[in-house]
């Protein structure tokens, strides 16, 4: 264990037994080690789309520092998929936003996802 004398700002390593006896007689106190500091990353995200094999296409981030990822799938995708990775939370960049929603619509068909009640499409 650490081991400080009080008369001396010098520590030192000791055994544990010959320690707690100098911390009983008052001569000693415990020099605790810090801390380690927390190893801190730096955001580096990469966002791509794909296909599923049905043909949605599918939103996937990987951070290449912290090997963290993410996917989804869905209309409302391109701006909610959550990413929390490297102490920051990060959801799609506007442009994934625009290509995903593209990509989604072309899969689905051009109609549109909700129709106000009463209206009729002719085709
Ligand atoms: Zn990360």
């Amino acid at each position: 264990m650490k081991l400080q004398l009080r008369s001396s700002s010098e520590t030192f390593d000791v055994p544990r037994n010959l320690g707690i006896a100098l911390i009983v007689i008052g001569n000693g106190q415990i020099i605790e080690p810090p801390p380690p500091a927390p190893r801190v990353l730096s955001p580096n995200s990469k966002w791509t789309i794909s296909e599923l094999l049905d043909g949605t296409p599918l939103l996937a981030v990987t951070c290449l520092n912290c090997k963290r990822s993410a996917t989804g799938y869905g209309p409302t995708v391109g701006r909610t998929l959550k990413f929390t990775h490297c102490g920051v939370t990060e959801y799609p960049p506007a442009e994934i936003d625009k290509a995903y929603s593209a990509a989604y619509r072309r899969a689905h068909g051009e109609r549109p996802a909700h129709r106000a009640p009463g209206t009729v499409s002719v085709i």
